[in-house]
């Protein structure tokens, strides 16, 4: 990535359709709620989401979410975000995302991911139904951790499944960001990434930010708009190190965001912190 040409690097962005493999129907309900809950129409490819992000000289980090367990749908291969990647790498990083439950084939894969290139793995705990301070994951976390990649978790509330009879039968609280406590203790070497205002747990994000360094959060999935007080406080003051612009594109636009981000009261002087050079740090950019 050419860091110093850059405006901005969006640590959170989605790999929504793919190139390779037809579209899997499979769970069409979750994916139509999803449209509706997000108000977002048709997804663009990876290769016109890069070239989105290149006209407006801002870096991205990119994954696919591996949902095959919990939800059942095929997921977009990581092979075709990886090779995008490396298509693209003046401007993408690619994250992995394998799902826990995989075991030791998952763990083959997470291995293989590694090797191929990857800068760090994506988990949602909610769509792929498992507490991140589960045993069964720490296999996956010693590789990450050998390997020195940073690793994001979806914390918070879950636009995927809400309102759909059962949530669709996932469950939210995966998704309370105390549990990565654990992990930020147990492998106090891993950059952990929670992702977004964590909802109804904003404070306890807040919390595990502050008393583990290797903890960041990313600013992605709300509009500033809607933060929470306490969230953009703690950004001006004593995690202005560690918070990271992201904005789960598609879903929300960096132009979006960013507009209401000048408006949300953030501090002139962590604007640029949070922008690029904290994200330069939690990714190892800098290494
Ligand atoms: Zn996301």
């Amino acid at each position: 990535m050419n860091v110093d040409e850059l405006i901005a690097i969006d640590v959170h962005t989605h790999a929504e359709i793919s190139c390779r493999e037809p579209e899997d129907d499979y769970a069409n309900e979750i994916e139509e709620q999803k449209k509706k809950y997000f108000k977002s129409g048709s997804p663009p490819t990876i290769q016109e989401t890069c070239d989105y992000y290149r006209e407006r000289k801002i870096g991205l980090v990119m994954f696919t979410v591996d949902t095959e367990f919990e939800i059942g749908r095929r997921r977009i291969p990581n092979e075709e975000v990886l090779d995008a990647a490396k298509a693209n790498s003046d401007i993408m990083i690619a994250f992995g995302s394998v799902d826990p439950h995989k075991g030791k084939m998952g763990l083959r894969e997470v291995r293989k991911l590694i090797d191929a290139g990857v800068g760090g793995f994506k988990f949602h705990p909610t769509c792929q139904g498992f507490y991140p301070n589960d045993r069964m994951a720490y296999p996956y976390y010693e590789a990450m951790a050998e390997a020195k990649l940073p690793v994001i978790f979806h914390s918070g509330h879950s636009g995927m499944g809400s309102g759909l009879r059962g949530g669709g039968g996932m469950r939210l609280k995966y998704s309370n960001p105390m549990h990565l406590d654990d992990v930020a203790a147990d492998f106090p070497d891993m950059t952990i990434i929670i992702a977004h205002p964590s909802w109804p747990w904003q404070d306890e994000a807040l919390s595990v930010c502050l008393h583990k360094p290797n903890v960041y959060i990313d600013l992605s999935g709300w509009s500033p708009k809607y933060f929470p007080p306490q969230l953009i406080h703690y950004a001006n003051t004593q995690l202005k190190t560690k918070m990271l612009f992201g904005t789960d594109y598609p879903l929300i636009t960096p132009e979006r965001w960013m507009k209401d981000y000048e408006a949300a009261g953030f501090r002139e002087e962590v604007k640029p912190l949070i922008m690029k050079l904290n994200a330069i740090k939690a990714l190892g950019l800098d290494r």
